[in-house]
């Protein structure tokens, strides 16, 4: 079944939406938090486990799948879902990202990219028929076209050829792919900071005439206040009937902002690296589990969340767990925080339906600490 997108409701009081994308493995209702599963696993869980704390759909990466185990390794096991035994939807980033920022010594020609491999220094070239290539092995339900993330800041000169570049490329990874009831390619819209080149791309990307769409080259460094005002700039402009989607986006403030101003689906590995350290997010703010002062503390790690962890789990318990090392502390820790983001954006899916997103993320913020 290809790609396909439902718009529910529009936010009466902002650019707020809900949707329902269908997909090959499922319908997934937006707007969407999802969890990062980079070498084709949320670190920690098991994809049984993932599944029970919401998750509707989870990403994975192309560059590191590519470099190991192999794309041909994983068709050959029956494709990404069945490799790693999740039945639900996944959704494959292109691999621009990762070449960029880990790859090594890398030339960008308008063929594609260049690179060394950041483990073992090999020599590999990234192209958009390449990257649409290893998704296609992969199997994944929605695919990226292969795009350069331009770094921030960058001039004016330079995001122009780039984002053109990534016109071209998109339209190359559209031709190049052939099975689209059974997967789905997003084009990436760029531009960097500038509004002439954000409405170029757009223009560019949609005539093109993708299931979906992405909102690239924001969440890389740049200030909330600047980011929120190119997605109001943005986001207007592409079509409604189709969804939204941005990178990289996953602390609860850049959700709200985001979401409010049209963006249907997030992911980051924010939630589950920082868990990993022992840091978690709670409805009274971040909480960093070593700190002293919760020796004794044996409450829960968030009075008000009912995951398996708080249910079950004292923050002494978790705090002790950490300070010895014991990797359970990851876990209990990730899946916390993986099932606050998957709660959070349900209650938004919430307020949005019931056109109070608004007062929501005000008593969010204040709770949270955001704002007084
Ligand atoms: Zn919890």
């Amino acid at each position: 079944m290809a790609i396909k997108f439902e718009l529910i409701k529009e936010s009466s009081e902002c650019n707020a939406r809900l949707g329902k994308l269908y997909t090959p493995h499922g319908v997934i209702e937006t707007p969407i938090f999802m969890p990062v599963g980079t070498k084709a696993t949320v670190k920690t869980m098991t994809p049984e486990e993932v599944e029970k704390l919401g998750a509707q759909i989870i990403l994975a990466n192309t560059y590191h799948l590519y470099l190991k185990p192999g794309h041909k390794l994983i068709e050959e096991a029956g494709g990404l879902h069945k490799f790693m035994n999740w039945n639900k939807p996944i959704l494959t980033d292109s691999g621009g990202f990762q070449v960029f920022s880990l790859g090594k010594l890398r030339k960008i020609t308008e063929e594609g990219v260049e690179f060394r491999s950041h483990i073992d220094g090999s020599k590999h070239m990234l192209t958009p028929e390449k990257s649409i290539e290893i998704q296609n092995s992969l199997g994944s339900d929605i695919m990226m076209a292969f795009d350069e993330c331009a770094p921030y800041p960058s001039t004016w000169e330079y995001i122009k050829q780039s984002m053109e570049r990534t016109s071209r490329w998109a339209k190359r990874c559209k031709e190049y792919h052939k099975d689209w009831d059974r997967q789905g390619i997003f084009g990436i819209v760029q531009g960097g900071m500038y509004k002439d080149l954000r409405e170029e791309s757009v223009k560019a990307i949609t005539d093109l005439d993708f299931p979906g769409y992405a909102i690239g080259g924001l969440s890389v460094g740049e200030p909330l206040d600047l980011m929120c005002e190119i997605l109001d700039f943005t986001t207007p402009m592409l079509p409604k009937d189709k969804p939204r989607y941005l990178m990289g986006v996953g602390t609860p403030d850049y959700l709200f902002e985001s979401v409010i101003r049209g963006v249907d689906m997030a992911d980051c590995v924010l939630p589950t690296r920082i868990a990993r350290n022992g840091t978690t997010l709670t409805s009274h703010g971040k909480l960093v589990i070593r700190n002293a002062k919760y020796a004794k503390d044996f409450g829960p790690l968030d009075p008000e969340c009912d995951c398996y962890t708080c249910r079950n789990y004292s923050r002494a318990y978790i705090r002790h767990l950490f300070n010895v090392n014991e990797i359970l502390g990851s876990r209990l820790a990730t899946i916390h925080n993986l099932y606050f983001l998957i709660k959070l954006m349900k209650n938004i899916r919430e307020a949005i339906k019931e056109d109070r997103l608004l007062e929501y993320r005000e008593e969010f913020y204040k709770k949270f600490g955001y704002i007084n």
